[in-house]
Parts: structure tokens; C-alpha cells; sequence
């Protein structure tokens, strides 16, 4: 079966459910125009059989059915958008809170939930409203108060799984703060399943509204179809054969309501993914970048060191061997140093330890200073990230949030540094530096090659104007001829801006065409540094030179 025809019934049923909330919606926008009569003021005989003046009779005050009927509209859905909001609010902001701080937070949080899970919903709110009174907010409140856990842990769970998504964690290592990546990439996502939540919940508070006011707890002064239903069975409606016109309609326009948020909910809950732009065929750019004239490049004094690392020792846990095993070197102002080793050798490690983006709770020892200052601690590093120093992370052009143009990305990673409009015009400027063409601004990442993404992604790491720029693995996964592209760009981009270029890569015959510097790791040590040439043309470990030697790229070495 088609997709389509899968979501079809989802899609009528949703349409369906809106119709039906509509009319009960313009039933209470419209009553006073559609009942003559006051809904809680006698205008009649009490328990008069419907007639002329009073369409569906008078209740045992003389109050005119059919208002109460109209106007009720307005307490079930009052009640349910104000209960579904509010309890939507509690669970959004505990699932958010919970999935994104994680630790002592979430501990507390998600037991807290589960203990108001554990609790049976109707018998709760029965306690609840007796306890604090009547009252519509009151209802509502206490609705809202039972019913947040669920979507709590539903939006939990779904947070711990975005927070893991390659873009958000790419967010993070661009130096964003969690506020900002949590209402971009996080709440966003969540509209859909926040959306079904909050539909399910005005179900539930619709049907707990009448279930209390025919228990008798509900406001006898506000028109409600549950107060009609109660005012019906203790006038013996049943008995007398009242019931076809007291309690059926307000049955009936229950009935509507709870279909109309039911099926609404369950076309919500189709609602798979964020709305990506439909594509009427791919962007092709069939021509190279456009090379832009070379801008005057600040010139920055080259050789000293912008960063030094010394005995770098890191550990994913505490208690197991290190990844990275006593690691010195230093990435000279002004210069391309490429790190470099087989997969596994810990290059990765070495510049996420640096950065404090190790996942979990690593022990990092040694000493590391960015433009003389002290890097290793989760608030220096958290400080230059992004700013100071920009980062690609591995396989970052695969992360681009696929619901945003590059443009937009772009201009929210400038974002850090400045206000959105200024922002906006850097992201204009950078996507010109890096060489996409004005016609590929407005495009969404799925619409671009990799190569071009590898450039948006360059672009977001240049998004704050950093000194140095950290470039992990910035060719793989590119054909040839744009992995010499990518690092042409680079090139340029270091002589253009006056940048300092840490690249790391297992290509290094890739990267000589490039490097100034060469640093050479195995297994978590430096086996080899210097210039980059001198160590290509004569190494003096045995293992650089098989490392030299691995393969010939295609492209041969540098010039
Ligand atoms: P490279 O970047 O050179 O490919 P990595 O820095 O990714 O190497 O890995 C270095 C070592 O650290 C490897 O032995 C790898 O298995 C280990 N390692 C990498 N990530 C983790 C992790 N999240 N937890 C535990 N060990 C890891």
C-alpha cells in the first residue's frame, strides 16, 4: 500500500474532527445570536415541553434549554483549550527540562511523573475538585494538574531522542547555548507529537468536565451540558420522557466535541515530521564555485603558537585506558597543521577534549592554552567555542537541520555574536566567501551536493569571525575532485581572512596538498611533527613513513 493511502484515512478523519470542532466552536462564538433566551435565567414555565418560544422546552427553573445547549459549547471548550494549555505547558516544560539537563533533574522529574501516572485519572480529579471547590479555572486547573504527566514523558522521550540527532549535537559544538539550540532545533520538532498531546488532553478535560458536573461538583451557575445532564437525571428526565430533549442534546453535543478532538488527535498523531519544503527536483549547479577576488587578508604574525597542547592525556571513563596517551603539539598561527592517523588513533578525542564535548563524563588531564590562555575546563572551553575557535565536526554537512534553509542555519550560528539582522547580512557575505552562488542561499540542505554543504557547514564554522578554524575530517565522503575543492577553499579561506586551519584526517596524502604542519599520531601518541614537507619527504619513524605510504592519492602530493 502506498503512503498516501496509508495517511489517508488520517487526514479525513482529522479533516472531519475540525468540521465537527468548528461547529461547536461557532456555537459559542455565536450563541447570543443564536438563542433568544438567557442560558441561566428563568424565561418561561419550569418543565415545559418544547414549543414556539422554547425549541427544546424549560428546565425546572424555567431556564430555556436550548440556551444551555448553545452556551454550553463555550464551558467544554473553554475548558478544554485552557486544561490542555496549561497541562501542555507543565509537561513541555518538564520534558524539556528533563530530557535536555538530564542528571539530578531528570531523576527527580520523571518520578514525579510516573507517580502522577500511577495515580487513576478520574478518581484524582474527583479528589482534587472536591478538595478545592468549584469553579471553571478551579475545573481546569485541576484537570490540567492530572493530566500533564503524559505528555511529560511522551515530550521526554522524544527530547532524549532529538538530542542525539547529528545537528543538535552539531549545534552544540558550534558554541550555541542551550536555550537557543532547545526553542530552534528541539521545541520545533516537537510541535507534531505536542500537537496530538495537546488534543488528547481537551478530550480528556471535556469528559471530565461533565463527569464531575453530573457528579454534582461542577458550578451550578454556569450553563454546562454535564450541569444540563445532572439538572435532567434529578428532575427524573428518564422517567418522564424529558430525556429526548434534556438529555439527549447536550449527549449529542458532547459527543460532537469529544469526536471532533478525537479524531483531530489522531490525525495529529499522523503529523510525522517537521513540514520540509517539497522539492519540485534538485539544484543542480553545474558550474564550479565562483571564485571571489582575493579580499585583503589581515595579515597575522605567522609562527607563534595560537594553540599549545602538552601531555594530553583522555579517558571516555574513569578507571579504563586512555585514548589519548600524553598528546603535545602545537598549531602555529597563520598555518594549515594537519593532525593526522589511522581511524581510531584518537584525533577526534584529542580536539572534542580540547573543546569539552566529550560525551559522558571523561577525564581530561594536561594542559592546553588557546591565545595563552587556559583551555581545559568546561567553562574556557565553552567560552572560545564558536567564537574564538570555529569547529567542523565529523560528518557535520550530514546534520544541517533539514527544515531550515543554509541560509537561515548560517545566520543562527551568527547569531552568537550579533542581532538577527546583522546576522542575516553575514550569512549573505558568508555564503559568498565560502563560493555558493546567490540562487543556493534559499535552499534546504536536501537540495545540495555534499560538497556544498561541506562549504555551508565551513560557512557556520566561520559564522563569528573564530582565529582558528578546526576542520574534522572535512573530505570524507566527498569525491575526489570536491575534496581537493574543500581544501582549496580552506586554503583560500586561511589566506583571505588570515585564519589559523587545524585539520584533522586519516588522508594524509589528501591533506599534504594543504598542510603546513604535520602532526602524526598512533594509537593515542605523537609519533612525528614538524613541517609538513620535511616529514613527507624524509620521515624518521617507521610509522609515519607506512602511514606516507598507505596510498597514493590520486591527486598526489603537495605541489
Ligand atoms: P579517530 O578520530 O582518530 O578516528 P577517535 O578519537 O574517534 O579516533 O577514537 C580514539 C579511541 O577512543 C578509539 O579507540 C575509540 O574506540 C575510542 N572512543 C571513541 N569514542 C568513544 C566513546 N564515546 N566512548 C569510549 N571510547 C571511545
Amino acid at each position: 500500500m502506498s503512503s498516501t493511502l496509508k495517511r489517508s484515512p488520517g487526514r479525513t478523519l482529522g479533516r472531519l474532527g475540525l468540521v465537527l470542532l468548528a461547529l461547536s466552536a461557532s456555537a459559542a462564538m455565536f450563541a447570543p445570536l443564536v438563542a433568544r433566551h438567557s442560558p441561566t435565567r428563568p424565561s418561561g414555565l419550569p418543565l415545559r415541553r418544547p414549543g414556539l418560544g422554547h425549541p427544546l422546552g424549560t428546565d425546572d427553573l424555567g431556564v430555556d434549554i436550548f440556551a444551555q445547549l448553545v452556551y454550553g459549547a463555550r464551558i467544554s471548550l473553554a475548558i478544554g483549550v485552557g486544561a490542555a494549555a496549561l497541562a501542555l505547558a507543565i509537561g513541555l516544560l518538564v520534558a524539556v527540562v528533563a530530557g535536555w539537563k538530564r542528571g539530578w533533574a531528570e531523576a527527580v522529574l520523571m518520578r514525579l511523573t510516573d507517580v502522577t501516572l500511577a495515580f487513576p485519572f478520574l478518581p484524582l480529579v474527583l479528589v482534587l475538585a472536591a478538595f478545592l471547590g468549584r469553579g471553571l479555572v478551579t475545573t481546569a486547573v485541576v484537570i490540567a494538574a492530572v493530566s500533564w504527566a503524559r505528555p511529560a514523558r511522551v515530550l521526554w522521550a522524544q527530547v532524549l531522542k532529538l538530542r542525539e540527532f547529528q545537528h543538535v549535537q552539531a549545534a552544540r559544538a558550534m558554541g550555541g547555548s542551550g536555550t537557543r539550540i532547545v526553542s530552534r532545533h528541539i521545541l520545533t520538532r516537537l510541535t507534531p507529537l505536542a500537537s496530538a498531546q495537546f488534543v488528547r488532553v481537551a478530550n480528556a478535560a471535556v469528559i471530565s468536565e461533565a463527569a464531575l458536573a453530573f457528579l454534582g461538583l461542577g458550578d451550578p451557575n454556569q450553563a454546562s451540558w454535564g450541569i444540563m445532564l445532572s439538572n435532567a437525571s434529578s428532575n427524573n428526565a428518564l422517567l418522564t420522557g424529558a430525556w429526548k430533549w434534556w438529555m439527549l442534546p447536550p449527549g449529542f453535543a458532547l459527543t460532537v466535541v469529544v469526536l471532533g478532538f478525537a479524531f483531530t488527535g489522531y490525525a495529529c498523531e499522523e503529523w510525522a515530521d517537521p513540514r520540509l519544503a517539497s522539492t519540485s527536483g534538485r539544484l543542480r549547479f553545474l558550474s564550479g564555485p565562483r571564485r571571489r577576488p582575493p579580499t585583503v587578508a589581515p595579515v597575522a604574525p605567522a609562527g607563534d603558537p595560537i594553540l599549545e597542547v602538552r601531555d594530553l592525556v583522555v579517558s571516555y571513563r574513569r578507571g579504563t585506558p586512555p585514548a589519548v596517551k600524553g598528546v603535545s603539539f602545537e598549531v602555529p598561527r597563520g598555518r594549515i597543521t594537519a593532525l593526522v592517523g589511522e581511524s581510531g588513533s584518537g584525533k577526534s578525542t584529542i580536539v572534542m577534549g580540547l573543546l569539552g564535548l566529550l560525551p559522558g563524563d571523561p577525564v581530561v588531564q594536561g594542559e592546553a592554552t588557546f591565545e595563552g590562555r587556559k583551555l581545559l575546563s568546561a567553562a574556557a572551553a565553552a567560552r572560545v567555542r564558536g567564537r574564538r575557535i570555529g569547529l567542523v565536526t565529523q560528518a557535520a554537512m550530514n546534520a544541517l537541520n533539514p527544515a531550515y534553509t543554509i541560509h537561515a542555519q548560517i545566520a543562527e550560528a551568527a547569531e552568537l555574536t550579533m542581532p538577527p539582522d546583522r546576522a542575516r547580512r553575514r550569512a549573505t557575505e558568508l555564503l559568498g566567501d565560502v563560493g555558493l552562488p546567490a540562487s543556493a542561499h534559499q535552499a534546504y540542505p536536501h537540495e545540495l551536493s555534499g560538497g556544498m554543504r561541506q562549504r555551508v557547514i565551513i560557512a557556520m564554522a566561520l559564522a563569528n569571525s573564530p582565529d582558528l578554524l578546526i576542520a574534522d575530517e572535512p573530505t570524507t565522503g566527498l569525491d575526489l575532485v570536491t575534496q581537493a575543492s574543500i581544501l582549496r577553499l580552506v586554503q583560500d579561506l586561511k589566506d583571505r581572512l588570515g585564519l589559523t586551519v587545524l585539520i584533522i584526517t586519516h588522508d594524509v596524502q589528501m591533506v599534504l596538498r594543504v598542510a603546513d604542519e604535520l602532526v602524526i599520531l598512533e594509537d593515542g601518541r605523537v609519533v612525528e611533527r614538524g613541517d609538513a614537507s620535511k616529514v613527507a619527504s624524509a620521515p624518521t619513524e617507521d610509522y609515519s613513513r607506512r602511514l606516507l605510504n598507505t596510498r597514493l592519492s590520486p591527486l598526489g602530493a603537495r605541489a
